[in-house]
């Protein structure tokens, strides 16, 4: 189906950090197409400093200004609770979260102060499980719910001057990927993106040449597609940002199989390490059950010469 297409009536939409940026359209979109939307934003600098309701009421005005229904919601995502209390307190119900809110605190590993690792891992992973953790309930209950969890590509691949919000980013893959695994039974569907837009965020240190071509809008079909009822995808990693949209995935390399007695030393290793790296047949593996046939493999092997 086609985005231009899908309609969310009825569904409550939490969207996280939705004064602004990337969240703001999320925001905007659910609300004309449908759904009760909380806006929630703390109203902080982009640094996390600060806070004030002034961005998610202008975003809750500009929503119900074209016929649609918001409320707004002015807490830190550490407060999770309250922000699913305010949907279920207006609207009865919560049937999508997205986990958006988010700060930078950029500084070179070296430079780096326990506050700027501290508040990025505040806002972004125990903001993130303590809204979840607040829907959870719900979503089990009524056999629904949509979650997106926002990674970033310095949390995939590393950036520099971005130790702790790096950590933070890549922590958001791995409770999304066990969420999924979680809820798949509760119909419950939960995906992490990663984005590239223009917003505040990335305005200092991107070329406005750049930035003209990465509109944070064009980040709301994936978005719109995954939270959608008619959705199967879960447990899934993308990319997003232009006109570019990817799926990423785990690779494990052919590997190396090593009877494990005394013949497997370091020296064994040496000699097979051009396996251990060869991504010529790889596997794509999305379990930890999906490494003990290898270790099975292993162990069966026939004794090494000695
Ligand atoms: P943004 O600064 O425009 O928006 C983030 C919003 O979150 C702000 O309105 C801010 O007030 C709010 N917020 C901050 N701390 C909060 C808290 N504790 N509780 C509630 N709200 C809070 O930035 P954006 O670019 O729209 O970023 C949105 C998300 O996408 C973030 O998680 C960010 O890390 C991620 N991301 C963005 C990009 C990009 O290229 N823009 C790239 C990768 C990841």
């Amino acid at each position: 189906m086609a985005p231009s297409e899908l309609r969310y009536d009825g569904q409550t939409v939490v969207v996280t950090g939705a004064g602004g940026g990337l969240g703001r359209e999320y925001a905007i979109f659910f609300g004309s197409r449908g759904a009760n939307v909380v806006v929630n934003d703390l109203g902080s600098s982009f640094k996390g400093e600060g806070a004030g309701s002034a961005a998610a009421d202008k975003v809750v005005n500009e929503i119900r200004s074209a016929g649609g229904k918001a409320v707004a919601n002015y807490d830190s995502v550490e407060n999770g609770e309250a922000i699913i209390k305010t949907a279920i307190d207006n609207f009865g119900r919560v049937d999508v979260l997205i986990n958006n809110a988010g700060i930078l605190r950029d500084v070179s590993f070296k430079n780096m102060k326990q506050a700027d690792w501290d508040l990025i891992y505040k806002v972004h992973v125990k903001g993130a499980y303590k809204c979840a953790r607040a829907a959870w309930p719900y979503f089990r209950k009524q056999k629904y719910g949509r979650l997106i969890s926002t990674a970033s590509a310095a949390g995939l691949f590393g950036s520099f001057g971005q130790t702790n919000y790096s950590a933070a980013k890549l922590a958001l893959v791995g409770f999304t990927e066990t969420l999924a695994k979680e809820g798949l039974k509760y119909n419950i569907l939960c995906n992490v993106i990663a984005p590239i837009a223009a917003s505040r965020m990335t305005e200092t240190v991107m070329p406005p040449d750049v930035l003209e071509k990465l509109k944070p809008e064009w980040i709301v079909p994936l978005v719109a597609v995954l939270t959608h009822k008619s959705s199967t995808e879960t447990g899934s990693i993308y990319e997003a940002g232009g006109g570019h949209m990817a799926k990423l995935r785990w690779e494990r390399s052919k590997g190396a199989l090593f009877k494990p007695d005394d013949s497997f030393t370091p020296g064994a290793i040496a000699a097979k390490w051009k396996d251990v790296v060869d991504f010529s047949n790889p596997d794509h593996p999305d379990g930890p059950a999906d490494a003990l046939g290898l270790l099975e493999a292993a162990a069966n092997l026939s004794p090494s010469p000695k």
